[in-house]
């Protein structure tokens, strides 16, 4: 196809978008007809004031508990979202708020041009718990794969030898790892790109699941593979048992660093410490966000052995925030409820339940279930409702969640959810679908 005729289309696509979102601002005007006045007014405020880069349900959360938050009105919803995994232990965990509240009280901030006594203790426990030796600490989990892929530039310059500005990284399509300008240049969501160019280079997408593709895109100048263990927010896709297996090999194989962006499949969420754990795989860098901060501050890390970390020297990367007092404490704590496998084992079996339970909604309205520990992708039949009008009907029976692609749903409750809790979601899932078919 000419350039010419490529820019038309995208031009042709970008209207499209534009005119969807458009409708998408209507009907939002519609599905606040029925609100409470304090829940139209926090809204109202928001959409006046705050860039409209996300598209909310319309609940106006006011508090939070275990796996329950609270609206303006007093209204109680399960929380089958927990802010996109960053809520594993859920909302207020004793240990995590007792730890925030304690180092609230000495000290938050130190910046790094001084040591502080609460970053030692958490990263050499993190390192630990991830059987590597060290932690590069950053806030945001975007900020943790770019720090990566400057290491994984770095190392492969000044240790595999690689000429002078040629360095690649093979991504996998469908990824999501964060929104800044270099991440989005190797996404393949439209709306992730669009108007958002000039992009960076040096990055080769191939498709995920496909060990032989990814092979077959290696060359000498290749640094590292950068994937998610599961892909997230493409709608929870699980490769094939074999594929990290095979990258492991591969990366291994042609002197390529293998970074797995754990920063939503990590911590808990999969039934294990990491999802690379579930298929006996060790990647050189996990990248970890999210849990991390226990849903109090952001915490992210790169963590990897001293081989590869050690290439950053004083200078070359930094971050205000990265590493502070207040971070490392509640990361600490978070590594602490992480090292007794307790929450591990609770995702694995609510996780097991969770599945059997949707599975049995496969034919009536659900078309396919899949995940890994308490994670779970739903493709609800498209011909029934979209996924938004899904989630929205959850809502209305206090289930909160989230649709991504489409027709597909995410759960991904606080792994402190009660199994009784769990099997009412699914009983609130079947009761749309009921009224959904008529
Ligand atoms: C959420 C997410 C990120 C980005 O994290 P932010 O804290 O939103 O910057 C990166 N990778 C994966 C897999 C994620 O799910």
């Amino acid at each position: 196809m000419s350039p010419d005729k490529v820019d038309q289309l995208d031009q042709r696509d970008q209207l499209d978008r534009r005119d969807q979102l458009d409708q998408r601002d209507q009907l939002d005007q519609r599905s606040t007809a029925g609100l409470d006045p304090r829940s139209v007014a926090a809204i109202a405020l928001e959409e006046e004031h705050a860039a409209h880069n996300y598209h909310p349900l319309a609940v106006v959360v006011e508090s939070g508990e275990g796996a329950w938050v609270t609206d303006v009105t007093g209204r109680k919803y399960l929380d089958c979202l927990a802010a996109y995994s960053a809520l594993n232990f859920g909302h207020g965990h004793p240990a995590l708020i007792e730890a925030a509240k304690a180092q609230l009280g000495r000290i938050t901030l130190t910046s790094r041009a001084f040591h502080n006594d609460q970053l030692g203790p958490f990263v050499s426990a993190l390192a630990a718990l991830a059987g590597k030796d060290m932690v590069l600490p950053m806030n945001t989990g975007a900020e943790a794969v770019e720090s990566a892929i400057k290491v994984a530039r770095a190392w492969g310059y000044r240790v595999k030898g690689v000429a002078a500005d040629k360095a690649t990284i093979i991504v996998a399509d469908g990824n999501f790892h964060g929104r800044t300008t270099t991440i989005i240049s190797f996404s393949s969501d439209p709306d992730a790109r669009a108007d958002f160019g000039p992009f960076t280079p040096g990055f080769v997408s191939v498709p995920y699941g496909d060990a032989a593709a990814l092979e077959a895109a290696i060359d000498e100048n290749t640094v590292a593979v950068l994937i998610e263990p599961i892909q997230g927010e493409a709608g929870i896709i699980v490769p094939p048992a074999d594929y990290l297996p095979a990258v492991r090999d591969i990366t291994t194989r042609h002197n390529v660093l293998f970074i797995a962006d754990e920063i939503q499949s990590g911590l808990g969420r999969t039934g294990a410490t990491f999802e690379c754990d579930n298929v006996g795989v060790v990647p050189d860098l996990y990248l970890l966000g999210k849990a991390l901060g226990g849903g109090i501050v952001p915490v992210s890390a790169v963590v990897g052995n001293a081989d590869i970390l050690g290439v950053l020297k004083p200078g070359q990367h930094g971050s205000t925030f990265g590493g502070n007092p207040l971070a490392a404490a509640v990361g600490l704590a978070v590594v602490g409820l992480l090292s007794t496998g307790e929450y591990q084992e609770r995702a694995r079996a609510l996780g097991e339940r969770l599945q059997a339970n949707l599975r049995r909604l496969i034919g009536f309205g659900v078309v396919a279930v899949r995940g890994a520990g308490l994670w779970v992708g739903i493709d609800i039949d498209p011909s029934l409702a979209s996924g938004r009008v899904v989630c929205e009907m959850l809502m209305e029976r206090g289930v909160l969640a989230k649709d991504t692609h489409g027709s597909t749903i995410r759960l991904a409750p606080p792994i402190v959810v009660s199994p009784e809790d769990l099997d009412w979601a699914v009983e609130q899932l079947e009761a749309v679908l009921t009224e959904l078919r008529g």
